[in-house]
Parts: C-alpha cells; sequence; structure tokens
C-alpha cells in the first residue's frame, strides 16, 4: 500500500478541492490585484474587476501571463510582495532566451518543500532513504528543490549537484544512496560512468529515482530503469510555478498527479487560447493559489500535454497530467510537418540505439533537412561498413514511417555526443542562425 506525504489533500474529495481552490483563487487575485500593477492595468483593461472572481469556474475571465511578461517586468515587478519578505531568489536556467527571475517567502518555500515531498513519498522515500541529488545547486530550482522536499520529510540528502560524474558513482557507492535525483539524461550518463567504471546496478543501492526538468520518453525510463535497478519516476516543475513538484508520478507511472490544492491546471488550444475539455491535448496553463511572492495568473507554459481525471490505482484524487510531449518552442516544423524531438527519441530506443543523440537541421536553397545522429554501441560500431549502412537504412526507414518525412541518419562511435550534467540539448537547429 502506498503512503502519501499528506492525505487529506492528496485523497480529498473532488468538491472538497474545488472549494479551497475556490477560496484561495478569489484572495489570490484581489492580492496580486491590489500589489501588482501588471495585473491591475491587465484586469482593468478587461474590464475584470477581483470580486468577478469567486470559484474556479471564474478562473477563464482572466488574462494569461507569457513569458515575456516576467521579461518586462524583470527583475522584481511581478512579486505581490515588498522585498523584505523574500527569502530567496531563483531563475530560469535560460533555455529559451533571457533569464527570468522569481521570488520566495518563507511559506512559499515550505509549500515547494511539501510539494517535493509528496513526489519523494509516492516514489517510496521516507525517513529511512538517502536522497542523492545530483541538480544543479543554485539559482535553478532543481537542486534546491529535491533538497527541501528530501529534509521535509526527514529523509537524508546529500546535496552533491551536478558534474564531476566520477564522484558521483563513488559518492552514490560509498554513501549508499537510495534515492537519485536529476535530469533523465544526467542519470544515464551517471549509468553509464557506473559501468565504465568497472561497475554494475549491484554495486550500489539505489532503489528508485525522481527524474525531470525536461523530456524524457518511457523508451528512456525503461533504459534507466533496466541500467540502475531502480524504479524510475516522473517529476515536473518550472520555475514560474515553483520549480520541480508542480506534478509529480505515483506507482503507477501514467502520468503526474497535480499538486491543485497549490496550482490549478487548464488545458488551452495554444493558437486561440480556449480552454478545452479534460482528455484532450493542448498547452498546460497553471495559476498559483497560495504562493505569497510569486502568484502569477493563467501562466502559458508552452508545454504540451493532456490532463485527465480517470481514477488512479494509487488513490490519489489530484487531477493528472501526461509526460508533457516538449514545449511549442521545441516543436521543430520541418518542411511543414511538425516533429517532437520526443517522438523521435520513441523511434531510437525502440530500435535498440541509446539516448545519446542529436538532432540537427538545417536548410539549403530552401529546402529544411533533418539528420539524426545517434550513438552506436562499441560491438556494432566494429561491425562492417555494409552492416553498418543496412542500420542506418532501417533506422531512416522507421523514422520515415512515424514523421512522415525523410531524415538523414548518422551513426556515431560511442561517446562522441558531449553528455549533459542538467538538461540535455537534443536540437541543433542551424536554421535559426539563417534567419
Ligand atoms: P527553463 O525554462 O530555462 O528551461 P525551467 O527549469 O523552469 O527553466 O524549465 C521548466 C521546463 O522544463 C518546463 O516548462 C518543461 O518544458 C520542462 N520540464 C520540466 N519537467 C519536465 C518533465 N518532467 N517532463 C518534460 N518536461 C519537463
Ligand atoms: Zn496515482
Amino acid at each position: 500500500m502506498e503512503r502519501y506525504y499528506q492525505p487529506e489533500i492528496e485523497t480529498a474529495f473532488r468538491e472538497e478541492m474545488l472549494s479551497l481552490q475556490s477560496e484561495r483563487l478569489a484572495s489570490t487575485v484581489k492580492r496580486v490585484y491590489e500589489n501588482v500593477p501588471f495585473y491591475r492595468s491587465k484586469m482593468d483593461e478587461l474590464g475584470v474587476n477581483p470580486e468577478d472572481i469567486q470559484t474556479v469556474a471564474d478562473l477563464k475571465k482572466l488574462p494569461f501571463s507569457y513569458k515575456q511578461d516576467l521579461r518586462d517586468t524583470y527583475p522584481y515587478g511581478l512579486f505581490a510582495v515588498p522585498l523584505k519578505d523574500v527569502v530567496r531568489l531563483h531563475a530560469s536556467s535560460g533555455t529559451t532566451g533571457k533569464q527570468i527571475v522569481v521570488g520566495y517567502t518563507q511559506k512559499d518555500l515550505d509549500i515547494w518543500a511539501d510539494c517535493c515531498a509528496r513526489a519523494l513519498t509516492a516514489a517510496g522515500c521516507t525517513e529511512e532513504d538517502i536522497v542523492h541529488v545530483s541538480y544543479g545547486y543554485g539559482l535553478f530550482t532543481g537542486g534546491l528543490g529535491a533538497d527541501g522536499g528530501a529534509m521535509r520529510l526527514g529523509a537524508t540528502a546529500v546535496p552533491v549537484s551536478s558534474g564531476n560524474t566520477q564522484r558521483q558513482v563513488t559518492i552514490l557507492k560509498d554513501f549508499g544512496s537510495t534515492i537519485l535525483c536529476c535530469t533523465p539524461s544526467y542519470a544515464l550518463h551517471i549509468a553509464e560512468t557506473l559501468y565504465a567504471s568497472g561497475y554494475t546496478k549491484d554495486d550500489i543501492s539505489l532503489k528508485a529515482g525522481v527524474f525531470g526538468a525536461e523530456p524524457w520518453t518511457n523508451e528512456m525510463r525503461h533504459q534507466i530503469e533496466e541500467l540502475l535497478g531502480i524504479k524510475a519516476f516522473d517529476i515536473y516543475g518550472l520555475t514560474e510555478i515553483i520549480g520541480p513538484g508542480v506534478g509529480f508520478e505515483c506507482v503507477e507511472q501514467s502520468g503526474m498527479h497535480i499538486n491543485e490544492d497549490h496550482f490549478i491546471v487548464e488545458v488551452i488550444d495554444p493558437d486561440t487560447g480556449e480552454v478545452l475539455p479534460e482528455d484532450t491535448q493542448g498547452e498546460l496553463v497553471f495559476t498559483c493559489i497560495s504562493k505569497e511572492a510569486f502568484p502569477i495568473l493563467r501562466y502559458r507554459t508552452r508545454d504540451i500535454g493532456v490532463i485527465t481525471r480517470k481514477k488512479c490505482s494509487c488513490g490519489r484524487t489530484l487531477v493528472k497530467m501526461t509526460k508533457p510531449r516538449g514545449r511549442t518552442d521545441d516543436m521543430l516544423i520541418i518542411r511543414g510537418v511538425n516533429v517532437f524531438p520526443s517522438q523521435i527519441e520513441t523511434v531510437l530506443l525502440d530500435k535498440g540505439y541509446t539516448a545519446n543523440y542529436q538532432i540537427v537541421v538545417d536548410r539549403s536553397h530552401n529546402f529544411d533537412s533533418i539528420e539524426v545522429r545517434v550513438e552506436i554501441s562499441n560491438e556494432v560500431f566494429s561491425d562492417t561498413v555494409k552492416g553498418l549502412s543496412q542500420r542506418a537504412k532501417e533506422l531512416s526507414e522507421a523514422l520515415k514511417s512515424l514523421l512522415g518525412i525523410s531524415a538523414k541518419v548518422t551513426l556515431l562511435e560511442p561517446n562522441t555526443i558531449p553528455r549533459s550534467e542538467g538538461k540535455a540539448v537534443r536540437v541543433v537547429d542551424k536554421r535559426k542562425l539563417l534567419d
């Protein structure tokens, strides 16, 4: 029987949750209207008063917020409390442009720790566990987020941070770490380094991992689980909302429960902004309803996913989101066809390749080309030239049948693609340099 960290919330009846959300939403909207000129003027423009927002059903009357709004009000323009009440700042890793900054009061940090503690508990973590955190510590939310959750649970946090992978392996072994937290791509790199150092999963004590901060496929999950001898759980979050712990996976491993007592989720049509029904794919939009310093309203994440209220076998009643299939900004448009890197990853791993790959997109004479560069194992690499070109051809056909466009395939020697210690860089879009 799985444990919960806060059962009264995680298994609450829908009506109770809705009334808690409505109450928190109304008071948050009132507070930001009074304290943040940005929201006041946006709401005034739409003719919406704070009193118009009484229940969750009123949410759709509110304006959206965008990453650009954070940039325009950089650094502190969206803070809803005076700076003296802010005890911590974090900034986004800047994957998609200029960095943005967010703030936390002590209460916000407590909420965040609760959210991450729920995620760790769902992965089987208790106070007996040793939680090895290889997300980066610093302005990036990954490290301190997971750390806060582990400490909140009374587990033992090991703040290794990312990098120096050989040392990660030594610490995993020597400290007897039982739970690993990092990006999925870094988990694979740690596994690779473990085996390259002459060890196997039998030499470490890990039982589970909580991985997120970047898209990853189920195929990659299976690879990590196999190599490290663990169960691998997904965790979702973003700096603008709180950091990791917005959503987390339970033992059913079929999507992430959203901590909806703190964050209301909507799914919208990214083109029209229309709110879509549950079980329909669209852009995820979050509203923070309990945070003090940075309670963003209807934030357009650009992450594409689906939410569902189908009953979950773990007993949690929190709404679930599917693994986001990537951001609208990651989606490549190649000769008019939409391609997500995660689709390519699925084909690669399905065909027995590693998750060490890169997608290079280029344009010449107005014609887009896509090249998938993937590493093969040493044994395969020593194959004949004929054998290799046959493999490349097979992969190219598999990609074509899935994507509907042809891609060039380049098979590479092991260890030729740079490894990431944080978020993996999957796409090199040379067209951007041409624009
Ligand atoms: P940046 O925007 O600079 O990358 P963040 O660390 O805030 O900084 O990144 C948050 C983003 O990371 C999310 O919007 C989402 O695109 C991605 N992400 C986070 N967790 C996951 C996950 N479990 N699966 C897929 N994508 C994720
Ligand atoms: Zn569940």
